[in-house]
């Protein structure tokens, strides 16, 4: 019988958005960042008051206060946090492959002031938002595992895979960024708990495009004795370059526990035999993230309850492998 084990949860201090990234704009825009922006009334034509000379400095103060909550002259926030954007600054912009140009591109960020703690990447799966501040709009990626240079492991820098979608308002704003140019981040989310140590035998992560970076983060992160990806990709392009590098170093440093499959669709994909051979192996865990008809032909469609995105019934090719050899695995959309 197939089970589902919802894994994502909040962390007591981490703050979980996984919203509709639509409905996200109208939802969950802070209140410091509304008030900066919702100054719209007129004032009414001045009247002159004579208040006594303390109330006068009490309602002064009181002026002062009020302007620097509503008008955010409280200083920026220096570390990344869930509640308001942190500022970043983009030091590179790398296409994954240029001869043919790859529709996805590494973003990497760093901070303008360098975090005194590093983010909780041992806890599960997380993404964080970005903002495009003339829309006021904030869309999810999810941080690449560090490319073992050096880099980000100290100085708290982030990468992301990101897909150029045409007409995309957030990857078309990110697309037209230059060098050194301001990026505003929040978060961490925490989008899957990884299972405990000695729960799963494997990890079946089964991504589509841009849904390996939350595959090669849980490759390169979970406890989990064995992980085996499937990433399906439209173009080849995808896979090559700077994506192929760090999978083949995720590979070599986590020692034969981590297998990366790349399935091109042109070549017929990922096919139902590959699942099913996947799915064996012990008691396994199957990750799925990717576009919606990605997931829903993997494991089922995700479903809209009250303004929150939940798992949905079990369905797709992993529900026919269950239905005809038997067994139990969980599995978890991303
Ligand atoms: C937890 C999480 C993690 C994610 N991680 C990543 C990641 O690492 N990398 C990544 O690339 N993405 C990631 N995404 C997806 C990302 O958040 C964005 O949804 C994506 O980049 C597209 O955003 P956009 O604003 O550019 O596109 P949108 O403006 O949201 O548009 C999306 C698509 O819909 C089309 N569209 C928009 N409006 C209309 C309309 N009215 N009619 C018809 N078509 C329309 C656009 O042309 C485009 O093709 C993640 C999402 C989540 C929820």
């Amino acid at each position: 019988m197939a089970t589902f084990a919802p894994h994502t949860r909040f962390l007591l201090h981490l703050h979980h958005s996984r919203l509709h990234p639509h409905a996200y704009q109208f939802r969950n825009v802070p209140s410091i960042y509304r008030a900066q922006h919702t100054h719209t009334h007129t004032p009414r034509t001045p009247t002159r008051l004579k208040l006594p000379p303390t109330l006068s400095l009490f309602v002064a103060v009181s002026g002062l206060i009020y302007y620097a909550a509503t008008l955010h002259i409280s200083p920026q926030p220096k570390t990344l946090n869930p509640q308001t954007f942190t500022v970043y600054t983009l030091t590179s912009k790398t296409p994954v492959a240029t001869s043919p140009i790859s529709h996805t591109t590494i973003f990497s960020l760093r901070p303008v002031h360098p975090p005194d703690q590093q983010l909780p990447f041992g806890e599960g799966i997380l993404s964080v938002q970005i903002k495009q501040p003339q829309l006021q709009i904030a869309r999810s990626y999810t941080p690449l595992p560090n490319a073992g240079d050096g880099e980000g492991e100290e100085d708290g820098a982030l990468r992301f895979l990101v897909k150029r979608e045409p007409g995309g308002e957030m990857t078309r704003y990110l697309f037209s960024l230059g060098l050194e140019d301001k990026v505003f981040l929040r978060g961490p989310m925490v989008e899957y708990i990884f299972p405990p140590a000695g729960e799963v035998d494997k990890t079946l992560f089964i991504a589509g495009g841009t849904g390996i970076a939350p595959a090669l983060q849980l490759a390169a992160n979970s406890p989990s004795q064995k992980t085996e990806i499937f990433w399906a990709v439209r173009n080849k392009a995808e896979t090559e370059g700077a994506m192929a590098e760090g999978v083949e170093r995720l590979i070599r440093k986590t020692k034969g526990k981590v297998s990366v499959k790349v399935f091109v669709d042109a070549e017929g994909g990922i096919g139902v035999r590959d699942v099913e051979r996947g799915m064996e192996g012990g008691k396994v865990a199957v990750v799925v993230s990717g576009p919606e008809g990605f997931i829903k032909w993997v494991a089922g469609e995700k479903v809209w309850k009250d303004g929150r995105e939940e798992q949905g019934k079990l369905g797709g090719v992993v529900r026919r492998v269950l239905e005809k050899r038997g067994g139990e695995v969980s599995v978890f959309k991303l």
